[in-house]
């Protein structure tokens, strides 16, 4: 049996044609074949289907997996088998003969892993086969997946699972390996219960996914064009998510409307109407799905490109995990949140249905953590991190908050008059109780508790309601101030907040400002590579899907196309060497490849290399190419198929985020100053009584790039 780590991945780029681990996997893999029991978190995308498939195509013996959902199964194995891995699933849709034949092939050895649905395994019928299994192939190892399902603390949990403890009991000496990305510690634990699990190895990789962008926007009458602006900016396959079923319809409607291929899915569909829609979703037939969150557990495609919510999640887990679905494939993809005030109302009203106090106190907490996300104005990877337990140094550089910080303000006097009165309130209230003090509230609960009476009670008028829960929330999330999480969220004060009242430590708190470009972390590499070959191969892929009735992503991944477009392999070996192509694949797709790549480098080669699009990295970055290139507004437009409003657009937004764009050539000098003077009388908030006072002379264009220009001189860019 192979167990040095040079053997493990030459079967790791035979099999599945990749050439390195990812981190965790070949620790879990060699736990695997040492038969010992294994228990594995690691978030969406981090490979956890590797760590069993692996072990069960080394192992001699038969592989059992649970899966809970019969679609993720059947896309598991069809994916296997595409690999050439011998891999089947037994389950109620399979006629009386094809399950024959396969239990027949299980017994012939043709088979290494076996899926099943838990409650099925676990019935008499099939324990008997099992027994029958065991006695004439070996059981290699029973696997888990999801295995969260089998805790009643999780938020999936199913009842079925719960049986699988006759597993251990039948087969003590089969080693199990269960799998989950969920994230909370307590469900970890029952996981290891449960299951009877014996010194299991546990390996809990990092929450973060690296290659996703985080950014919060505010709803507003503007928000569903930026939605259409994200859609057609980022490209490939993308997810929305709405709150009610009438919502998604709508939304559906009004992006076709606007020549995006999307479709709904909710639960007041058929189950017909929803499969067929989620097909095409997977096969890439259509772009976006508009959807309740109802969407998303029984799908597996890996290269979702954008995840937007456009209303507020319940809970910041279920943020995690529904964002999650974007980028498994591990290339940049991003995550968006319209947050608004009335969403938050709506989820307070839900929650005030619920019958037990005890369950709406929890879900209101978890409200007030999403608000908090959403609002906060540090790191979001450390807030939501930080919701996990596990500590994130900020500055994350994939995150709205990080890439165009907001200007950061001392508010160290202000930090010290919250926190001494979170101690005169003895540490037994929460924030919106200490805000009611500070800013002198006469309410029922504050005489009631004598707080109308402390040296701290109307110190802090001066600032609003909104101010002081910016501070204490950005208190929270640097660690000056904690919370407890048992619902009722209490301030306490730790060390940290000693320091700040005894004057030994500054407060900066980061202050929100109005606009933000939009630019989202994206490879330069896939836009080097040459998006005509790029588009050349994506055509053939999906010729290749269609013929054999699987998804796209199936053939190959879209790290693997970009790769075939930046190396341009010209011979079997060299295609055989890039990251996703196994020896199966090779030798099954590797000449159509090849033929597309070869016409390719020919055409190349007898054209002279054309003005090219520059390497950027948004929309945005485009415009400021072509720009600094010398082009007009005008032209830039005509260049990019663009309305002249949207360059010009996107010029202000630059010249707001302090980019290096020559002012003087869009607007005289001369012009800008007497802009500039209209400023200076009327301030920056409006543009209509400048144009007013400038008496129609100058354009809002022009208005608005010197307005734009001038706020950024005055807020300077900042690092946090
Ligand atoms: P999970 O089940 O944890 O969500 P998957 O097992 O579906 O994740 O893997 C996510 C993606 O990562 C898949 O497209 C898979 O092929 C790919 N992948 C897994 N392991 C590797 C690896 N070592 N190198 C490159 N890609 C990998
Ligand atoms: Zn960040």
């Amino acid at each position: 049996m192979p167990a040095t780590g040079y053997a493990l991945e030459k079967a790791l780029k035979r099999y599945f044609g990749y050439d390195r681990f990812r981190p965790l996997q070949q620790e879990i893999v060699e736990n695997a074949l040492a038969n010992q029991d294994v228990v594995v978190i690691m978030p969406t995308g981090g490979g956890k289907s590797l760590c069993f498939q692996l072990p069960a195509l080394l192992k001699s013996g038969l592989t059992v997996v649970v899966s809970p959902l019969i679609a993720l199964m059947q896309d598991q194995v069809e994916s296997l088998r595409n690999n050439g891995i011998p891999a089947t699933f037994l389950n109620s849709t399979l006629s009386r003969t094809a399950q024959r034949s396969r239990e027949q092939a299980i017994l012939e050895k043709k088979v290494k892993l076996l899926y099943m649905a838990p409650e099925r395994l676990v019935g008499e019928p099939f324990l008997q086969f099992l027994d029958l299994i065991q006695h004439e192939i070996g059981i290699a190892g029973f696997v888990i997946d999801e295995a969260h399902c089998i805790s009643a603390w999780g938020h999936d949990f199913r009842p079925e699972y719960r049986q699988l403890q006759i597993l251990r009991q039948r087969y003590p000496q089969v080693p199990i390996m269960a799998l989950t990305a969920t994230a909370t510690p307590r469900v970890r634990q029952d996981i290891s219960q449960q299951l009877t699990l014996q010194n299991p190895q546990v390996h809990v990789a990092s929450f973060n996914r690296p290659n996703l962008y985080y950014e919060v926007r505010h709803q507003n009458r503007n928000s569903y064009n930026e939605l259409l602006q994200i859609i057609r900016q980022e490209g490939g396959s993308g997810i929305v998510y709405c709150l009610s079923r009438r919502q998604v319809d709508e939304l559906a409607e009004q992006l076709r409307n606007d020549g995006i291929s999307a479709l709904p899915y909710h639960a007041g569909m058929t189950d017909e109407d929803r499969r067929q829609n989620q097909t095409r979703f997977i096969r890439d037939e259509i772009s976006v799905i508009v959807a309740t969150v109802a969407f998303g557990m029984g799908i597996d495609k890996p290269d979702v490109r954008f995840v937007i919510h456009y209303n507020l999640p319940r809970n910041l887990e279920s943020y995690y995990q529904e964002s999650g679905r974007a980028g498994r494939d591990g290339e940049p993809a991003r995550c968006t949140l319209f947050y608004s005030y009335r969403d938050i109302k709506t989820i307070e009203y839900f929650i005030d249905q619920k019958p037990d106090p005890d369950d709406q106190r929890i879900a209101r907490q978890q409200l007030r953590r999403v608000v908090d996300y959403a609002e906060g104005t540090d790191c979001r990877r450390s807030i939501q991190l930080s919701y996990f337990g596990e500590s994130f140094p900020g500055n994350c550089n994939g995150c709205d908050n990080c890439c165009y910080p907001k200007p950061v303000e001392d508010w160290t006097i202000e930090a010290q008059k919250f926190l001494s009165c979170v101690a005169r309130c003895k540490q037994r209230f929460g924030s919106n109780h200490i805000i009611d003090v500070l800013r002198g509230s006469k309410k029922e609960k504050v005489r009631r508790n004598g707080h109308d009476r402390l040296s701290t009670h109307g110190i802090g008028k001066d600032k609003s309601k909104e101010e002081w829960r910016l501070l204490a929330r950005s208190l929270i999330h640097q660690g000056l101030l904690e919370e407890t999480t048992d619902g009722y969220s209490v301030l306490k004060l730790n060390q940290a907040s000693w320091e700040v009242m005894r004057k030994q430590r500054s407060v900066f708190v980061v202050v929100p400002k109005e606009e933000k470009v939009a630019a989202s972390v994206q490879s330069s590499e896939a836009r080097e590579a040459g998006e005509r070959l790029l588009q050349e191969l994506r055509s053939l892929r999906k010729t290749i899907a269609s013929e054999e009735s699987i998804p796209p992503y199936m053939v190959f991944p879209d790290s693997t196309l970009r790769l075939m477009a930046q190396k341009q392999p010209q011979t079997t070996e060299e295609f055989g060497e890039l990251s996703g192509v196994g020896e199966y694949k090779r030798q099954k797709y590797g000449d159509r490849f090849l033929a597309v790549l070869r016409a390719h480098k020919q055409s190349q080669a007898s054209q002279k290399p054309k003005n090219r699009t520059p390497n950027t990295s948004s929309t945005h970055e485009i415009t400021l190419e072509l720009h600094r290139q010398g082009l007009s507004v005008a032209d830039i437009a005509r260049e990019r198929n663009f309305k002249e409003s949207t360059i010009a657009d996107h010029l202000a937004k630059l010249l707001a985020a302090g980019y290096d764009v020559d002012l003087n050539r869009l607007i005289s000098p001369e012009r800008q100053k007497a802009i500039l003077h209209a400023v200076d009388v009327l301030g920056v908030s409006f543009m209509k009584p400048i144009y007013e006072y400038l008496q129609h002379q100058y354009t809002y264009n022009e208005i608005r790039w010197v307005m734009s220009w001038y706020s950024s001189q005055r807020s300077p860019k900042q690092s946090s």
